[in-house]
């Protein structure tokens, strides 16, 4: 138990060598009393692998686990209620027999410890996965767990310097996802007067504007599409909130150019000195974190994460070895407190440039796990035909740096469809972004154009230039309960191989009159 309190009160303030032992000592406890003896699908898995938790003398020794993936969590014929085989579900007879349990019994009574043991194991609420290509997945928490969010959040507040004089607007949509609840969380368990909107789907660009002029919020939660185009909509009405310190985002990835163009927009209306923070999160985490407050001419100082409720590994994703200290890789996480729904070694398929690193936070000065640079995700790799000989994978993330950091357009879209709408024809990708003021259509074509080859080895097919209004509409603001930055339409039946008699497709940069696509629903990003 010492260990354990040790690594939860000093969190913020240990070295790698002691971090890493104490987490080693936690894991071992986490695996033998819970998840080893309660979980399905773990027990199976050690047993077949004939581990068990003295198997874990040191944190690389978690090498020796198998790794769970996304699809370990997918229903299948054979297993219908896949997720349930994840969930912590004890056995009574067994945890009644336990000396800590008649300990804690002598002291408190029964009914005392069957409270706690209510507390710490039953299902009481549910988040859910986001997303297209597969069905939602289901993750339950306990009141343990719900305590354990409570952390988490709080430690984001404290990490992002959340004041108790603060108001804090959370223009994240109501929905049964992580963000929502971990930006309530965070408010409240600070002591900082919230305010929740629900985002434009539920009172509209205009009622958060208006909460912008009367609510005056010094903290702004947000995703970073929405958020964008709620402070363009602001800096037009000439709308004023001087008091704007921080702006927290959260359900996408944000660029350094994004970034840029936040703060831009937040000095327009009276706010120079805004924080841009970015946090990092996923369902199966059921937490999240963040970075502090750093110099706008330097690099972010990373993801604070807590040591004691989660391990991070860094892995090379072709090898599934970890790498080496401040290498790029895939993060894996591992829980060390959690109950209800529990994945241990779980690939996220997010890579991280800077890899993690334990020195102190040049900034902050907090001694903690980080996680430094920027993170892409697998599922914005697509395969797309482009031409008639093979696949080409086009990586998305490299595709949004390129547009969110272009100085002369705002918010952006693209659309991938079938030339011609025909199914056995190549891929299309179309490039729709907003027009700023004093933009020359061609010059900024060209740019484009330019830097897609350059970081992509590729060109858009076509680039059309919309206004803001249009750029609003055609990524569903006010309307979806996330806005669309990369629509695919497509069929999604693969189409068979033939002989393609087209042309090959050239770099152009015709500027087509602006169109309004229906969007339909693409793939989410984690939230
Ligand atoms: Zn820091």
């Amino acid at each position: 138990m010492m260990s354990r309190n040790l690594l939860q009160e000093r969190w913020q303030q240990l070295p790698e060598s002691v971090v890493r032992r104490l987490q080693a000592e936690q894991l071992r406890r986490y695996l033998r009393t819970v998840v080893l003896p309660f979980s399905a699908h773990y027990r199976e898995l050690f047993r077949e692998h004939r581990l068990d938790a003295d198997s874990i003398r040191t944190l690389d020794d978690l090498q020796r686990l198998p790794f769970t993936t996304k699809s370990d969590l997918l229903n299948t014929p054979e297993r219908p209620q896949r997720p349930k085989d994840f969930i912590i579900v004890p056995d009574e007879k067994s945890l009644v027999r336990r000396p800590a349990t008649i300990l804690r019994a002598l002291f408190r009574g029964r009914e005392g410890v069957r409270k706690e043991l209510e507390a710490e194991f039953r299902p009481i609420f549910v988040t859910f996965t986001t997303g297209r290509s597969a069905e939602p997945t289901p993750f339950v928490y306990t009141q343990r767990d719900l305590e354990n969010l409570a952390i988490a959040a709080r430690r984001i507040a404290d990490v992002c310097t959340a004041r108790s004089e603060d108001r804090l607007l959370s223009t994240l949509p109501f929905a049964p996802h992580l963000a929502f609840w971990l930006a309530h969380y965070a408010g409240t368990t600070a002591g900082v007067m919230t305010l929740s909107s629900g985002g434009g789907k539920v009172m509209g660009t205009e009622g958060n504007l208006r909460l912008l002029r009367t609510f005056k919020p010094n903290v702004l939660i947000g995703m970073p599409t929405f958020v964008y185009h709620l402070l363009q909509q602001a800096a037009e009405e000439g709308v004023r909130c001087k008091g704007l310190r921080a702006i927290v985002l959260a359900g996408e990835k944000v660029s350094d150019g994004l970034r840029d163009k936040l703060r831009g927009l937040a000095a327009e209306f009276g706010a120079p000195n805004v924080a841009v923070l970015a946090t990092y999160g996923f369902t199966e985490a059921k937490q999240a974190w963040t970075e502090c407050p750093f110099p706008h001419d330097q690099p972010s100082g990373g993801y604070h994460l807590g040591p004691d409720l989660c391990i991070f590994e860094v892995i090379n994703p072709q090898t599934g070895q970890p790498v080496p200290p401040g290498q790029p890789g895939e993060l894996v996480f591992t829980p060390l407190e959690a109950r209800g729904s529990v994945v241990l070694r779980y690939r996220t398929g997010d890579y991280i440039d800077g890899g993690l690193t334990y020195e102190p936070c040049p900034y902050c000065g907090r001694s903690l796990p980080r996680l430094v640079g920027n993170i892409s995700r697998r599922s914005e790799i697509r395969e797309m035909a482009l031409d008639k000989i093979k696949g080409t994978l086009v990586d998305f993330n490299e595709l949004e740096h390129v547009l969110d950091d272009s100085a002369h357009i705002g918010s952006w879209q693209v659309e991938l469809r079938k030339a011609h709408d025909d199914p056995l024809e190549l891929d299309e990708l179309i490039l729709h972004v907003q027009k700023l003021n004093g933009t020359d259509e061609a010059e900024v074509s060209r740019e484009l154009n330019r830097r897609c080859v350059a970081q992509l080895e590729i060109s858009p097919n076509r680039i059309v230039f919309h206004s803001g209004e249009e750029m609003r509409r055609l990524q569903g603001v006010g309307a979806l309960l996330k806005e669309q930055k990369l629509v695919d339409h497509r069929p999604l039946t693969k189409p068979a191989a033939k002989p393609d008699l087209s042309p090959p497709i050239a770099p152009n940069a015709n500027t087509t009159p602006s169109t309004v696509i229906s969007g339909e629903a693409v793939e989410e990003t984690a939230g």
